[in-house]
């Protein structure tokens, strides 16, 4: 297990912003993760699990240990009409969807190149183009952080709903992810429900030619973080009453809307954004992205607080003007806790 003291965290989440934390921990293995939530020495310390750092932000100095996940292996076996995977949690999931297609495993191209581990996929139910992460999911194993065990939860008990999951709720800062377990059907079907691809559809004939295609889209609309620092999409696209959306509708004919299958409508929250003319707003070093709203970047040594500010801005605005209060995709760490924007700016905010 490798211990670092004082570390800069600035490689190890894609905002990269400087920011340190007092221990951070490569855990190459399940018993290098036991090890460290058992050392005496750390026993007090809050504890801190990242996968790619893809989706995080710090908002101040962590106070405690990080653990990465770099937990690796990939074991495929089959069954009559299924592949079954079996992917360690360190994973990296852009690279594991590139491997599936090389191997001719065919259903995970509409989730090329989301950044991030594979451990992490489940907990906000990755999705995109029509295809989330609990379609093609058979189990999750993780590990426990109170008894030191192994439990696996099939796909129904993980709870799987719009970019949420039991990781995100009874489980949440409980457990850490150590593999999970894929089923990819051998008769490929392709998923083409969404705009952009269904555009394409006479060209679209192969996995391969999806994967492009999504390939293309994201790199054409999405900042690369180890370019520009970011963490994707920043707020989730809000779910509201079917009655809210009418009313939505009425005021902007032009607002799109997606039922859900759970109940509500889900509107883009990058559309809100954009329509509060916030394309390249910028407080200190962050700006919203001037192509795609819905992310914001580290226009160049972005702190913390800027990009809090930045995101408070957004949503005070967007609620002002559409009655839709966002919610933050990307999970915010303090110096011992997970916490949230309304904490900080109805709490601690001076
Ligand atoms: P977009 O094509 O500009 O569309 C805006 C939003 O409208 C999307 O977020 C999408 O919701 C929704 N939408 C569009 N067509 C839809 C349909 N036929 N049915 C249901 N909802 C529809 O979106 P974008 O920002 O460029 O993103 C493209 C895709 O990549 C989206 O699916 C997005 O979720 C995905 N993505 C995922 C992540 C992540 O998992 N963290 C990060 C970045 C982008 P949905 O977001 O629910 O699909």
């Amino acid at each position: 297990m490798n211990v670092q003291v004082n570390v800069n965290l600035k490689p190890f989440h894609t905002f990269g912003i400087d920011i340190p934390c007092d221990f951070l921990v490569e855990a190459a293995n399940v018993d290098d993760v036991i090890d460290a939530y058992q050392n005496p020495q750390w026993k007090q310390l809050p504890k801190l699990i990242l996968g790619k750092g893809s989706n995080v932000l710090f908002t101040e100095p962590f106070h405690g240990v990080i653990i990465t996940n770099q937990l690796l292996g990939k074991k495929v076996t089959e069954s009559d009409k299924l592949f079954h995977l079996h992917i360690a949690g360190g994973e990296d999931w852009p690279s594991l969807v590139e491997w599936t297609l090389s191997q001719g495993i065919y259903g995970l191209e509409n989730l090329a190149l989301i950044p991030g581990c594979v451990g992490s996929a489940p907990i906000q139910n990755i999705g995109a183009y029509g295809v989330e992460f609990k379609d093609v999911c058979e189990y999750v194993e993780y590990l426990d952080l109170d008894t030191l065990t192994i439990t696996r939860l099939n796909s129904d008990q993980c709870l799987f709903a719009y970019r949420d999951s039991v990781f995100k709720q009874s489980l949440l800062g409980k457990v850490v992810i150590v593999a999970v377990g894929l089923k990819l059907n051998k008769a490929w079907k392709a998923n083409l429900s969404y705009g952009p691809l269904q555009a394409e559809k006479d060209i679209l004939t192969t996995p391969q030619a999806i994967f492009d295609l999504v390939c293309d889209i994201r790199r054409s609309k999405l900042p690369d973080p180890s370019v520009t620092g970011n963490a994707g999409s920043f707020f989730k696209n809000p779910v509201i009453t079917t009655e809210n959306f009418n009313r939505l509708k009425t005021a902007y004919p032009e607002l799109s809307g997606y039922p859900m299958t759970e109940g509500g409508v889900k509107i883009a929250a990058g559309w809100l954004i954009d329509r509060c003319g916030l394309k390249g707003h910028q407080i200190g070093g962050a700006q919203v992205h001037p192509q795609q709203a819905l992310v914001i970047v580290n226009a160049g040594e972005a702190t913390s607080k800027d990009i809090l500010d930045l995101a408070w801005f957004i949503r005070q605005t967007v609620s002002h003007k559409y009655g839709v209060d966002l919610e933050h995709e990307v999970r915010f760490f303090d110096s011992e806790h997970e916490t949230n924007l309304n904490n900080i700016f109805t709490e601690n905010h001076v």
